[in-house]
């Protein structure tokens, strides 16, 4: 067992008490709040002192280290030696990923799926990892069965939105940010979910996650943790990005069918030369249904045509 004590300051305290406000047990004395969760019970004091007990101390001690600038690690005890990686997969967790972000053609997709702790290691087995490293027909095996079994919410943003939305000044963050809440609060809205953490692949920091909803005018699920490349250090993660791909994958197939064939991905001199070809046939116009446009691709393939 893992004891771990944190100094926050005093708006961390006040978010900690938020966040494990279902979890309260009785206060001992000199204490604002303890918690139990699973794996870990938080004793925070009235000197803003907080300890973290259990085998999943130091997970979740990161996690409000990440979340508070000033805290700092006071004291460490009976732990191993200090680890990098956190324990997240000893953890119910729900993860989410997108995909399609920086392929010119085809849609944004975003998903999450809740992996509980108990499944962990049986979808480590079946070959599950970050989705950038598994091939798409591998993908398209797996992600089928991940749906099945676990609880799960994907969102698409077809291109011609995109593009709409893009042109009113929301970028690509905003938009992310956008499909993620949106996959969440489908996913919670229609499943009982028990879990101990919302696992985002971080692609901007907690702040500025939040600080779009100003724009965006939706209410945001609370208590994400942002993870620098979480694919790797979570499986639920993994997962997500499987099912995000999966999404891209099969939604470049549909347009594939549209257009009579198939689309090149990513972004590369390639994908330039099938954009020059669309344009010649069919002009600028027709691939707002098909492309990002505003990426440098179509300047590119503007100047092809010529
Ligand atoms: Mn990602």
């Amino acid at each position: 067992m893992s004891v771990l004590t944190l100094l926050v300051d005093e708006s961390t305290l006040i978010k900690m008490t938020a966040f494990y406000a279902d979890h309260l047990q009785k206060t001992p004395q000199h204490a604002r709040f303890q918690a139990k969760i699973p794996n870990c019970t938080i004793t925070a004091y009235n000197s803003k002192k907080v300890v973290f007990q259990g085998n999943l101390a130091e997970t979740e001690a990161q996690l409000w280290q990440q979340f508070s600038g000033n805290s700092q690690a006071v004291k460490k005890s009976d732990a191993p030696p200090a680890s990098l990686a956190p324990k997240w997969d000893l953890a119910t967790c729900i993860g989410c990923d997108e995909s399609g972000v920086g392929d010119y053609f085809g849609p944004v997709t975003a998903a999450c799926i809740l992996i509980p702790q108990t499944d962990v290691e049986r979808i480590r087995a079946l070959g599950i990892t970050d989705s950038k490293k598994m091939t798409d027909s591998i993908i398209c095996q797996l992600a089928p069965l991940l749906m099945a079994e676990f609880p799960h919410a994907i969102t698409l943003l077809p291109n011609s939105k995109y593009n709409h939305l893009q042109a009113q000044g929301i970028h690509g963050h905003m938009m992310k940010t956008l499909l993620h809440n949106q996959a969440l609060t489908k996913l919670l809205q229609e499943n009982q979910c028990q879990y101990d953490y919302i696992i985002m692949d971080q692609f901007v920091n907690e702040r500025a996650y939040y600080r779009y909803f100003d724009k965006l005018k939706v209410t945001p699920i609370l208590g994400l943790s942002f993870l620098p490349k979480a694919e790797s250090h979570c499986v639920a993660v993994a997962a997500a990005s499987v099912l995000a791909r999966y999404t891209y994958v099969k939604a470049m197939e549909k347009l594939a069918e549209k257009l009579g064939e198939s689309l090149p991905k990513g972004a590369n001199q390639r994908v330039d030369q099938f954009a020059a070809q669309l344009i010649s046939k069919h002009g600028l116009e027709f691939l707002d249904q098909y492309a990002k446009i505003h990426f440098a691709t179509t300047q590119k393939a503007i100047v092809l045509t010529r």
